[in-house]
């Protein structure tokens, strides 16, 4: 499925995060299901049928909420990365856990 190791779904994540492409994981609805054959939001990979897919809608004060998809596992790193804010160096926190 993923080719990509923890380490490169981390920096991967990290630097989303840094350049605004990924918004931090504040207040969201998160739907689960299975995948037919998105992109995910956060690695960039396909999101195969078999799949677990979240979709998490992201809740924004006066605009209109946004919704992405991701892998079960890359959302879990986005929230990490989320909880413990982005600011560089704990941006490279991140990365080494
Ligand atoms: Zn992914």
């Amino acid at each position: 499925m993923s080719t990509l190791s923890e380490a490169e779904l981390r920096s991967r994540i990290t630097g989303r995060m840094e350049s605004g492409l990924l918004p931090l994981a504040r207040e969201v609805k998160l739907f689960a299901g299975y995948g037919h054959s998105e992109i995910c939001d956060a690695c960039g990979q396909e999101i195969p049928q078999q799949a677990v897919l979240y979709e998490i809608e992201l809740i924004r004060q006066q605009e209109r909420p946004m919704v992405l998809s991701m892998h079960r596992p890359c959302f879990d790193v986005w929230l990490e990365c989320s909880q413990r804010g982005m600011s560089p160096s704990d941006g490279q926190a991140c990365l080494q856990l």
